[in-house]
């Protein structure tokens, strides 16, 4: 095949070509459609195209192989019914212990052996990652819980020098981690009744035996608007559920949460999952050291944000007023602040009264605030209550499970990672996740093409890719400086000027025009812009983007909770020298904004992936429906073009998308050979086979030609139309 001009050709003209050029028996060659499940590698389709992709994975699908590998990368179809032999220990330990665990079929066992024998063989880099990404639903989370039982699995089976003891306790805790944070930061949404509303990466810490000895996890972009909104069909963290359908008689009362009491933030409640497990979490919490007063004092305050929402305001009849209380809404006030161990004039002021520093002397003037402001504050405080307790529980986590650099001489970090999104309506949060996924994106290209030109350069094929498109643009314009949609939005933030999204939408327009990856829809009558993204095209509205960004908590609110007795607020909130004396300081301080510290985050993970050798599952959910043996091609396929798969065939069919082994091409092209090998001067000649040939196999020559390049040469020419027949 020759390269392509730009990357883009129609796969359907790449078969044609093929066909047209080497009539019914290459067809028939090509679409061997009952073979299909054969292949386990996709770039070993012939040819690699969208539709031969497609047709492989379901054929492997239908007679329940899961997993294909796609050149440096698995796909691993969700199954979405249990089958319990597919990751028993037995088949942990065959993986293990297989002279060549890549000739195994492919299995996430496979890549884990393949990663734990990199660090063994002391490949450079060392250190390794497993990028696990995929749609919500799609079992990234699954495969990573399967990989750390792998991981623990293989490091208890090493004989410990220091006894066995220590390393089972260790791996006892890292997988415990899972139950904890699945808790706290996964939740029943349309897509997957435990979707991670978070994104986590996790180190596997080895010593120079290669056993277990501990691990290190960060997270990122918690969905904390969860807790105050959960959207229909949906629920808020499953802890919540947890407590109130777990706890007992006498917690009950300590916690104030009376049996079959009714919380605005605790939507469908009735359905009972298998992730309500109250048990499961307080044992894993124990654990990992969070004894039982502090676990009391956690739910304590988990039980207080309950409360807090079913707190409503009502707008007064004298505006100068403070907003009311509605209905039975005081004694829920009244509860909030005593869980919270804070004075409820204090709460009620923090939430309906805004203090405004003023003028050269700074003369403060205290303000009632609008309902829906009352309302945005109620929010906000529960929002930020949860957050640092999830920030704080990952701390906690880390210092149970971490050990000192100086016991552990390499790691395997697993990424479980939000994939591309793109709703009818898209955000700040889809705007960070689609960021990220750029970023994983050019990572994966970037290491996908090295791959590639390996492979070549041990065929002996001088081989370039011409013209291909990489995503620098797209990045360029999101996180560009000064010029990027982040630092617009940024600049926006620090300006401090009434948000007016139609203004906002004009100053991006004018400053990133020259972009090619950005476009507005200019059919909607809101204010949007549109992303070209790898994956598509998403549109993100603008309407409450920079209030989002800059993600601010009123200085009252923070002062109520320092101000808390309770043990665990004073760990969450403390009182720092700065924030004590000076508001104004805080306020400042404040101004790191949601895409500051996300894209900080996301560097660092990039810069620790860019010093390991990475791996890749792409998780795929074969439907929408979460069904059992159900297959929706149209859906598959976005999703491969979601995580780079095809993008990667693509890449794969700009240089040659049918690999034919070596021995098949001259047995089947014996009769091409005759009548074009002589008018050509092409020799065949089995005594003088390059290097790169394997087994003995016949090979083509043309004096100074490698074999395999002559081949390749025959196959071009055909396609340009300089074949024999002509
Ligand atoms: P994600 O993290 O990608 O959102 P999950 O890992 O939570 O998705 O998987 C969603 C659901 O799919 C799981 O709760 C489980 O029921 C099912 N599932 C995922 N992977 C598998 C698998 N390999 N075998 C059986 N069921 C699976
Ligand atoms: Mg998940």
């Amino acid at each position: 095949m020759p390269k392509q001009e730009n990357g883009q050709r129609e796969d359907s003209l790449i078969q044609n070509d093929l066909s047209e050029s080497f009539g019914e028996e290459v067809r028939a060659f090509l679409g061997d459609e009952e073979k299909l499940h054969l292949f386990d590698d996709l770039t070993k389709v012939n040819p690699v195209t969208t539709r031969t992709v497609l047709k492989c994975l379901q054929a492997r699908y239908t007679i329940n192989l899961f997993y294909t590998n796609a050149g440096s990368s698995l796909v691993a179809l969700n199954p979405f019914q249990p089958f319990s032999c597919l990751y028993s220990p037995e088949l942990m330990r065959e993986y293990h212990v297989a002279l060549c665990p890549q000739d195994l079929k492919p299995h996430i066992f496979a890549v884990a052996e393949q990663t734990y024998r990199n660090v063994q063989k002391q490949m450079d880099p060392v250190n390794q990652s497993i990028i696990v990404s995929g749609e919500s639903g799609a079992g990234k989370t699954w495969t990573s819980r399967c990989l750390m039982k792998f991981y623990a699995s293989v490091a208890a089976s090493v004989v410990s020098p220091n006894g066995s003891e220590t390393v089972e306790r260790i791996e006892k805790r890292v997988l415990d981690s899972n139950p904890v944070m699945e808790a706290f930061g996964n939740a029943c949404t349309r897509r997957n009744n435990n979707s991670s509303r978070f994104g986590k990466y996790i180190q596997l810490q080895l010593d120079r035996f290669h056993h277990l000895t501990g691990a290190s996890i960060q997270t990122f972009l918690l969905e904390k608007t969860r807790v105050t909104y959960q959207a229909p069909n949906e629920r808020n963290f499953h802890i919540f559920y947890q407590i109130t359908k777990g706890a007992t008689a006498e917690e009950r009362l300590e916690w104030n949460l009376p049996e079959g009491a009714e919380y605005r933030w605790l939507p469908n409640s009735e359905r009972n999952l298998d992730e309500d497990c109250f048990e499961v979490t307080r044992g894993a919490m124990f654990h990992l050291g969070i004894g039982h007063t502090t676990q009391s004092n956690i739910f304590k305050v988990l039980s207080a944000l309950l409360h807090l929402g079913n707190v409503q305001f009502s707008s007064p009849v004298d505006e100068s007023q403070p907003c009311e209380l509605q209905d039975k809404t005081k004694e829920f006030v009244k509860t909030t602040a005593d869980l919270l161990q804070i004075p409820v004039e204090e709460l009620l002021e923090s939430l309906r009264i805004r203090t405004i520093t003023a003028g050269k002397q700074q003369q403060v003037f205290k303000k009632p605030c609008s309902r829906a402001e009352c309302g945005t504050r109620r929010d906000c405080l529960a929002k930020v209550i949860y957050a640092r307790l999830f920030e704080w529980l990952v701390l906690v986590i880390n210092e149970n499970i971490y050990t000192d650099p100086s016991v552990w001489t390499s790691f395997i970090g697993l990424l479980d990672v939000y994939g591309f999104e793109a709703f009818p309506e898209n955000n700040l949060e889809q705007l960070c996740i689609n960021y990220a996924n750029e970023k994983l994106q050019q990572h994966f290209v970037a290491h996908y093409l090295k791959a590639q030109q390996e492979e070549y350069a041990a065929e002996g094929l001088q081989w370039s890719f011409i013209n291909y498109q990489d995503n620098q643009n797209c990045l360029d314009l999101i996180e560009g400086n000064p010029l990027g949609i982040f630092s617009l939005l940024n600049e926006e933030c620090r300006l401090n000027r009434p948000s007016n999204s139609d203004l906002f939408q004009t100053r991006i327009e004018k400053a990133l025009s020259s972009n090619q990856c950005l476009s507005r829809d200019k059919f909607s009558k809101k204010p949007n812009f549109i992303i070209s993204h790898y994956a598509g095209k998403v549109c993100y509205q603008l309407a409450a983007m920079v209030e989002k960004n800059k993600d601010a908590v009123p200085p009252e609110l923070v002062h109520v909770l320092q101000n808390s007795k309770d043990p665990l607020l004073q760990k969450l909130f403390p009182v720092t020298e700065k924030n004590q004396n000076n508001t104004k300081t805080q306020n400042r301080a404040a101004v790191v904004t949601v895409v500051s510290k996300f894209k900080s985050s996301l560097e660092h993970l990039m810069e620790i992936l860019s010093r390991t050798t990475p791996h890749y599952i792409r998780c795929i959910k074969p439907n929408a429906d979460c069904q059992a043996m159900t297959f929706r091609r149209e859906e598959v396929l976005s999703q491969l073009q979601a995580c780079g798969i095809v993008e990667a065939i693509t890449i794969s069919a700009a240089g040659f998308p049918v690999r034919i082994p070596f021995q098949s091409f001259t047995e089947r092209y014996e009769l091409l050979r005759k009548s074009w090998g002589s008018s050509k001067k092409r020799v065949w000649d089995k005594s003088n086979s390059h290097p790169a040939e394997k087994k003995g196999e016949t090979a083509v020559m043309d004096d100074d030609k490698a074999p395999r390049a002559a081949v390749l040469e025959i196959l071009q020419d055909a396609v340009r139309g300089q074949s024999p027949a002509q």
